[in-house]
């Protein structure tokens, strides 16, 4: 009787990464050889694994360097987007066109989420018979300081106010069984913050820790603000508690000018003569509370851009060219 191989499908969103492409192709192939999956269920054994490049609007040759792979290896595929999308859509992207495959693994291709541990990672998921298996970082050596610590700073915060439970140091770097991947794909939102989504479709997912691997060529495409925004937007779409923070506040803040008042009556009462306050005190006041009602409004407008912006219904990517 033969056995029908399993199947998986690699997503690599990819943006300006022409020294990336085949070393990252080959660097996988290296890593999962026959011998690399001996100890997995014979179904295993003969693995298909298809590449599925999504070129999120590429400036340089990265599409040709794609296309040159496909001329040789037809297990490689691509999807090229019209602009760049971002990261997010090109997951998404990546989602929607490999829901033929057993498994579905997203990988960057910059080598730092490291191929020689997709072996491990295949042998746990079917060993524990878990849906996912997802990578986090043991530290974050080599990262700029000033990431490294609002990151941090982020993944505390959003786990105290945020039901969605995020890991420390995850990586979106993770094999998935196509149940999980067709809740993900079930969730229609544009804004979207995967990590959060992974967390919150549920399903039995185990983290396994490395070592943090510093990229091999090219340079990252997320500056600081980019990753600032896109905290933002994981904190807008996983939680509330902003918006019970500033009614909270003005709540307290009602209450102490309530108790300011009480007190300035007294004092009258007691004393009609006392004179009336300084010039200076009144303006910090009003221009401490005018930040205050800014600040405030701020978050309630970012919420209310998260709507707008997902009203617009807008596709999350535009397709060029696909094959
Ligand atoms: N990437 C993408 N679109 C973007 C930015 C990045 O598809 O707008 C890809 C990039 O090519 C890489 C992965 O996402 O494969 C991770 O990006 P990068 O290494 O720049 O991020 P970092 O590791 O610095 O967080
Ligand atoms: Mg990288």
């Amino acid at each position: 009787m033969s056995i029908l191989p399993k199947k998986l499908a690699l997503i690599v969103p990819v943006h300006n990464e022409e020294e990336n492409i085949s070393l990252f192709y080959n660097t996988v192939k290296a890593n999962l050889t026959r011998q690399s999956l001996n100890s997995l269920p014979e179904d295993f054994h003969e693995l298909i694994c298809d590449f599925w490049y999504i070129d999120d609007g590429s400036a340089d040759t990265t599409l040709d360097k794609i296309k040159a792979l496909q001329a040789v290896d037809k297990s490689v595929h691509f999807i090229s987007f019209s602009r760049n999308f971002g990261k997010e859509a090109a997951i998404y992207a990546g989602l929607s066109y490999t829901q033929n495959y057993d498994y579905v693994a997203l990988m960057d291709v910059d080598l730092q989420d490291p191929p020689s541990l997709l072996p491990t990672m295949l042998e746990k998921l079917v060993t524990e018979n878990l849906d996912s298996v997802a990578t986090r970082r043991a530290d974050r050596k080599g990262e700029k300081v000033l990431i490294s610590f609002f990151s941090n700073l982020f993944y505390q915060m959003l786990s105290k106010i945020s039901s969605t439970k995020l890991v420390s140091g995850a990586r979106d770097y993770r094999i998935m069984s196509q149940a999980m991947v067709k809740a993900v794909l079930a969730l229609p939102e544009n804004q979207r913050f995967s990590k959060g989504l992974f967390s919150w479709v549920g399903f039995k997912t185990e983290y396994i820790s490395y070592e943090n691997v510093n990229r091999q060529r090219g340079q990252s495409s997320w500056g600081f603000w980019k990753l600032f925004r896109y905290a933002i937007t994981g904190l807008i779409s996983f939680s509330t508690v902003p918006l019970t923070f500033v009614a909270a506040l003005g709540l307290l803040v009602t209450f102490v000018a309530g108790l300011g008042a009480i007190f300035l009556i007294i004092r009258k009462i007691i004393d009609p003569t006392v004179a009336i306050g300084g010039w200076t005190t009144v303006v910090v006041v009003i221009t401490f509370f005018g930040g205050l009602q800014m600040f405030s409004l701020g978050i309630v407008g970012r919420y209310i851009a998260a709507i707008f912006l997902e009203t617009k219904r807008r596709p999350m990517y535009i397709e060029k060219e696909r094959k």
